[in-house]
């Protein structure tokens, strides 16, 4: 069991501040991902929870244990790197059994666990090969082996896939998450990759300039994202954002810029410069008889990109870029000037100040 507690966490090297005050609790069994660009400072975390490097302030608590300056093999927590880290002069069967040969396990206890673990990561055939004889997908099995034969309460990954190709990566996300489904252990995962955080994390971490920007499900940090920052990294494209200035009359608020007019809510009283988001997805051209929309925009069609069953339109609507993604064909063309709507329930607002979401 491993519920892991972060309290303040903040890490400073010089100058530079690479974890500012990170707050957040980890449940036992829960899969974790810590998503952010390069630099947000998710590996500095991953590090501190792991032991590897020393927090400048803040605390980190195991099952209501203080582990903050514990040591590593203090932990009861396995760390899987990008690198993966094994040794190459030892075989499989060797890098799989050192973690406990260093811990003193009994010789036939280690031999029953790397046989177990080896079944479990479909290594068997594997175990007396060196790793240079092994695939990377076959390497990083590994690495993850090593990682399980401990038993930890959880596991902590750094871009774990990073070093597969594409499609290989896409089967072991799907692996990783069957794994943690059948292990039930917490892991804490480090991507910089949206989609393998979305499709295998239980909860979302989203890191910015070393703070947490939102916490939530897969399905709330796309659909409810809590700042610009989180609209504009998740999605592809991400989110359309276009500032407009907010106005009210004869009872309605309207939001209006460059290119775009926007009915907000009736009630509403926004300030007065705002940023209106909308997904590509949910951008339509604007029939002749129109809709009741949400949002107009006056956009130009810059270019048309062919994905295979769906079309992703690049437009410009005054000055800002802006995508429509749907259904191959769009009926867009190169050229094209069209009014774009989508409906109010799609429509995200952020305050224009704080880059903070007002609804
Ligand atoms: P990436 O995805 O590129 O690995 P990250 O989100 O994991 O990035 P960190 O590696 O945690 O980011 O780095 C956060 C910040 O701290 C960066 O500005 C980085 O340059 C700085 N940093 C990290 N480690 C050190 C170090 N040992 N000495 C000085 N600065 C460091």
């Amino acid at each position: 069991m491993a519920r892991i507690q972060i309290e303040g966490l903040g890490k400073q090297f010089g100058a530079t501040t690479a974890v500012d005050a990170v707050d957040l609790t980890v449940e036992d069994g829960e899969f974790v991902a810590l998503l952010g660009p390069s630099g947000c400072g998710k590996t500095t975390l991953l590090r501190m929870l792991a032991g590897l490097s020393a927090p400048s302030a803040g605390r980190i608590l195991l099952n209501g244990t203080d582990i903050t300056h514990a040591s590593p093999k203090d932990r009861d927590l396995a760390m899987v790197f990008q690198s993966y880290a094994l040794y190459p002069h030892l075989t499989v069967a060797g890098n799989l059994s050192y973690p406990l040969r260093s811990s003193r396990v009994p010789r036939a206890r280690v031999a029953e666990q790397v046989a177990a673990v080896a079944e479990q990561l479909a290594l068997t055939p594997f175990l007396s090969r060196r790793p240079k004889e092994l695939s990377g997908g076959q390497r990083q099995r590994v690495a993850v082996g090593r990682a399980m034969v401990r038993n930890p309460a959880a596991f902590l990954m750094d871009e774990p896939l990073s070093n597969l190709d594409a499609k290989l990566r896409t089967a072991t996300r799907t692996e990783l998450a069957a794994l943690h489904r059948r292990l039930g252990a917490t892991f804490v995962y480090v991507t910089h990759d949206q989609v393998e955080a979305m499709t295998m994390a239980s909860r979302i971490v989203v890191m910015d300039g070393g703070r947490v920007e939102q916490v939530g499900t897969p399905e709330e940090v796309y659909d409810s994202p809590a700042s610009v920052f989180v609209a504009t990294f998740l999605g592809a494209p991400p989110m359309n954002v276009l500032p407009a200035t907010v106005t009210s009359a004869d009872g309605r608020v309207r939001a209006d810029g460059d290119g775009i007019r926007a009915e907000l809510w009736p009630g509403q009283t926004p300030p007065h410069e705002v940023v209106v988001g909308v997904r590509p997805e949910h951008l339509v051209r604007r029939g002749p008889d129109g809709v009741d929309a949400g949002i107009l925009l006056d956009a130009r069609v810059e270019a048309v990109e062919n994905l295979g069953s769906e079309e992703v339109a690049q437009c410009r609507v005054g000055d800002t870029p802006v995508a429509v993604r749907g259904p191959r064909p769009l009926r867009l063309a190169v050229g094209d000037q069209v009014s774009l709507t989508c409906s109010l329930a799609d429509l995200h607002l952020f305050d224009a100040t704080t880059r903070r979401r007002l609804r």
